[in-house]
């Protein structure tokens, strides 16, 4: 079987070199076992680089037809990324691997993908096994944003990053979602077939800085769920239904308290009211204006990506 491995790559040059020594290494071992055929590859895809990434990318394919590349044409975020990757992989290969740059997935996890893909999973997780390696912050968000997303309906894998493989068929099933707002995580248990997971031990960024600061992360987070969820919609019109018989009995009381004579305008309990009302309501504007954002990148369905180049030698037997 043909085996491609997506890798993006956001200003990596100082993992580059690493990364792909690895993984050729990885390649050479896996084919001379019989598991994977001369015309497997490793695919890099530089998400806009603002460094040497793509110059690496190109030298590393003149070099070795075995490391290929695409070169997007400004960055678009490593889920675009990824996404560019496995549709240029998607015609050459039997299964594709997305991995990260940085060596924090384990690259002798990909053995066990490609056994369970031969013993015939479409898809295959890799699942963390533990967290040892985190920051306490890193590992309290991500834990924390599992559970919410589960909390939200999302059906996501508990610990599961972006390395996973993909058949042929699941690629193709993967190509028919064309959502801009892009959160592969939830997209890809949607596709079905059959699945299995592998567990692996994440590594320490091999070198370079982590590419998603907390900025990303939580608008990656806010994405994902607002994407793949309604129910904070749910939520906000529970709200404006409940607020809305509590104000009923608010009217009853007022009207008793009114007939009965002893009515002394309470200054504290409109202004209360005021300050609460507001809140909600625009709380619910801001969420139902988020939709309403999300129905609007995805009505214009700009593309998620371009592809400015692409350095790759396939088979000369596959189509391209
Ligand atoms: N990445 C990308 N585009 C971006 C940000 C990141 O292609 O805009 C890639 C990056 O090169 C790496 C992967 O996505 O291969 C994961 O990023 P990183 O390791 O920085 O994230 P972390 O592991 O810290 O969550
Ligand atoms: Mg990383």
């Amino acid at each position: 079987m043909t085996l491609y491995i997506v890798v993006p790559c956001y200003n990596e040059e100082e993992v580059l070199p690493e990364t792909s020594r690895r993984l050729g290494e990885k390649l050479e071992e896996l084919e001379k076992a019989g598991k994977i055929s001369a015309d497997s590859r490793v695919l890099f895809v530089d998400d806009g680089s603002k460094d040497q990434t793509w110059e690496l990318i190109s030298g590393l394919h003149k070099q070795d037809c075995r490391f290929g590349g695409v070169k997007l044409s400004r960055n678009k975020g490593h889920q675009n990324a990824l996404l560019a990757g496995l549709m240029t992989a998607k015609d050459c290969c039997d299964a594709a691997i997305s991995m990260d740059a940085d060596l924090q997935d384990d690259i002798n996890a990909i053995d066990k993908m490609v056994d369970s893909f031969a013993n015939g999973y479409d898809i295959v997780y890799g699942v963390r096994s533990s967290r040892a390696t985190d920051t306490a912050f890193k590992r309290g968000t991500a834990q924390g944003f599992y559970k919410f997303m589960k909390l939200m309906g999302v059906d996501i894998v508990y610990n599961h990053a972006d390395f996973r493989l993909m058949s042929r068929r699941a690629l193709e099933g993967l190509s028919g979602f064309e959502e801009v707002n892009l959160f592969l995580r939830g997209i890809v248990p949607l596709i079905g077939y059959p699945s299995t997971t592998v567990e692996y031990e994440r590594g320490e960024r091999f070198a370079g800085e982590s590419k998603y600061p907390l900025k990303k992360m939580l608008a990656f987070a806010f994405d994902g769920i607002t994407s793949f969820s309604i129910k904070p919609i749910r939520w906000v019109t529970a709200a404006g239904f409940l607020i809305f018989m509590a104000s009923i009995l608010a009217l009853v009381y007022i009207i008793v308290v009114k007939l009965l004579g002893f009515a002394v305008p309470g200054w504290s309990a409109t202004t209360a009211s005021i300050w609460l009302l507001g809140g909600l309501q625009l709380l619910g504007m801001g969420i139902i204006g988020e939709y309403v954002g999300k129905i609007y990148t995805e009505v214009k369905a700009r593309p998620r990506y371009l592809i400015e180049a692409v350095e790759l030698t396939p088979a000369a037997n596959r189509r391209w």
